[in-house]
């Protein structure tokens, strides 16, 4: 570790040097995550379909809709760097449409990556986790799992979805000292976002207080923060990253 990480890491109270696996770390959120951790000194490995990894991450390939994929890039993951002790599961898709158009395929094809990816990716880190006795699980949920959205029917079920789910963990793992928690973005400036009209900004805009949407800094520092030391008592929890939008929810 060089002394630039270990005072970057000390300032923000994180344990550095762990292996963080952050899935879907090849571009957007999930790619801040990443960086935000390598800036810490901690390792960082992600499962990626393929294309270019930020710099300092650690691709392994694997499609979060393939458990047998998912195992063996956890044991690839495990013998190049030892066992994931902080699980950072960002992977995420949409296909919005409005209820009476949602074809079962645009419901199961987002179930399968949004909650059934996220369930195969934590089953597998809780092995070593629970050997470890040690563990920090963030899901990235979106505001619309508890506030709704209109033509998202499918995704906003998943993403409600993961608060249940990490509220199981948290009572099923909380006493071997594994957190599960839900961190729940609004609007955020990536590729998604940077596409929509500007009128159509303008309007989502003004419905959020804070009055812009959210830099992907501003998300990864967060789930930062719920690695951490300074986190340790905080699980089960949903914490909002959206300006207010759904605050009340
Ligand atoms: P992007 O679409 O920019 O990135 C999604 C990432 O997930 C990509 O790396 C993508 O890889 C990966 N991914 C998708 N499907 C799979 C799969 N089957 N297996 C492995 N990896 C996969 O998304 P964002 O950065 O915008 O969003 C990240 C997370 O934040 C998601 O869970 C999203 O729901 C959530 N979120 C986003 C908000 C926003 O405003 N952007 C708001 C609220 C929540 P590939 O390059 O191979 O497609």
């Amino acid at each position: 570790m060089t002394e630039m990480q270990a005072t970057t890491s000390a300032a923000t109270g994180g344990t550095p040097g762990r292996v963080v696996l952050v899935t879907g770390a090849t571009r957007g959120i999930g790619k801040t995550i990443a960086e935000t951790f390598i800036a810490a000194g901690d390792t960082v490995a992600t499962l990626y379909r393929g294309g270019d990894l930020p710099d300092g991450v650690h691709g392994y390939v694997a499609d979060v809709t393939d458990s047998a994929a998912i195992d063996a890039a956890f044991t690839a993951i495990e013998k190049d760097h030892g066992p994931v002790e902080v699980l950072v599961a960002n992977a995420g898709i949409t296909r919005d449409t409005l209820l009476m158009r949602m074809t079962d395929d645009d419901f199961d094809a987002v179930l399968d990556v949004n909650l059934r990816g996220v369930f195969r990716c934590i089953r597998r880190a809780s092995t070593g986790m629970i050997r470890k006795r040690t563990g920090r699980i963030i899901l990235i949920g979106s505001v619309v799992g508890l506030y709704g959205g209109a033509g998202q029917v499918n995704y906003s079920a998943t993403k409600a979805a993961l608060v249940g789910m990490a509220r199981s963990i948290t009572r099923e793992l909380g006493a071997r000292s594994i957190t599960a928690n839900v961190v729940a973005p609004g609007f955020v400036e990536t590729e998604m976002t940077a596409v929509l009209p500007e009128d159509t900004q303008k309007q989502y805009k003004s419905a959020i207080p804070a009055g812009r949407f959210a830099s992907t800094g501003e998300i990864a520092g967060v789930v930062h923060f719920l690695a951490s030391d300074a986190a340790s008592y905080i699980s089960g929890a949903v914490i909002p990253v959206d300006g207010g939008l759904g605050m009340g929810h």
